[in-house]
C-alpha cells in the first residue's frame, strides 16, 4: 500500500485511505449540511484534547519540547488566500501517529455516522449533525488539507500530513521546530466565510464556549 512518491524524497509516503474513510470524505465533500460550521468544534476538540494529554505529560515528564510555552489554541484566518489555520501547543503528533489518527475513522462518531446512513438509508445531510464526525468534518468546508505537527518527544520529527480528501493522503518530514499541531483548511470557493473573525467568533461561541484553554483568534484571546 505504501508507495514512493517523489524519487528525490524517499520518505515521502502516499498511503490509501481505509474503505469506510473514504465513504465518509465521500459524503462530506458532497455534503449539503447547512452546519458545517461545526468542523471547528471538532478541530478546536482535537486540540483541546491535545493540550490535556500534554498537561498530563508534563506532570511527570520534563524531558519534552518547549516545557514553559502556553498551552492555547489559536485560529488564524488569511481572507485574500482563503486559508484558515488551526494552530496547538499539544502533545503534537510524529509521522507514524499521523498515520495511525488521520488515515482511519477508529475513534470518532463517524463510524456510527456511517452505520446509521447503511442501516436507516437516511439522508446523510439530515442526520450528520447528530454525530460528531471528527477530524474528517474539516473537508465539508475545505478542499485541501494540510497538518503540520511536532511532537513532544525531544527525538521525533516534524511530520506533514496532506490530502485533497479523495483516495490517497501524504505523509512526510516537515519543518517545524516548536511543539504541537497546525492544521491549515485550503476552504472551498463557497466557504470565505470562515476566515471572517466576526463569524468565526460566533461560532466559538456558539459551539467551544467550554473549552477550557484560550483560544486566540489572531493575536486577540476570545
Ligand atoms: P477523535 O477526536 O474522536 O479521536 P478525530 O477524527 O477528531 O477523532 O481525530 C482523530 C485522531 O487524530 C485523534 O484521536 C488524535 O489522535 C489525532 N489528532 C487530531 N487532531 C489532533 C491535534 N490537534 N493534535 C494531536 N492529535 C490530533
Ligand atoms: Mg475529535
Amino acid at each position: 500500500m505504501v508507495e514512493s512518491t517523489h524519487e528525490a524524497n524517499l520518505q515521502s509516503q502516499t498511503l490509501t485511505f481505509k474503505a469506510e474513510t473514504k465513504q465518509l470524505l465521500d459524503i462530506l465533500i458532497h455534503s449539503l449540511y447547512t452546519e458545517r460550521e461545526v468542523f471547528l468544534r471538532e478541530l478546536i476538540s482535537n486540540a483541546a484534547d491535545a493540550l490535556t494529554r500534554m498537561q498530563f505529560i508534563l506532570l511527570t515528564e520534563r524531558e519534552v519540547v518547549d516545557p514553559e510555552v502556553e498551552l492555547k489554541i489559536t485560529l488564524i484566518p488569511e481572507p485574500e488566500k482563503r486559508i484558515l489555520r488551526i494552530i496547538d501547543t499539544g502533545i503534537g503528533m510524529t509521522a507514524e501517529e499521523m498515520i495511525e489518527n488521520l488515515g482511519t475513522i477508529a475513534h470518532s462518531g463517524a463510524r456510527a455516522f456511517i452505520q446509521a446512513v447503511k442501516e436507516t438509508q437516511a439522508n446523510p445531510n439530515d442526520i450528520i449533525g447528530q454525530f460528531g464526525v471528527g477530524f474528517y468534518s474539516a473537508f465539508m468546508v475545505a478542499d485541501q488539507i494540510e497538518v503540520i505537527s511536532r511532537s513532544y518527544q525531544p527525538n521525533a520529527s516534524a511530520a506533514r500530513w496532506y490530502s485533497r480528501g479523495q483516495e490517497t493522503f501524504q505523509v512526510e518530514p516537515a519543518e517545524k521546530t516548536n511543539r504541537g499541531t497546525e492544521v491549515i483548511l485550503y476552504l472551498k470557493e463557497d466557504a470565505n466565510e470562515f476566515t471572517q473573525s466576526v463569524r468565526l467568533r460566533e461560532i466559538i461561541k456558539k459551539h467551544s464556549e467550554y473549552i477550557p484553554y484560550p483560544i486566540y483568534l489572531g493575536d486577540d484571546q476570545q
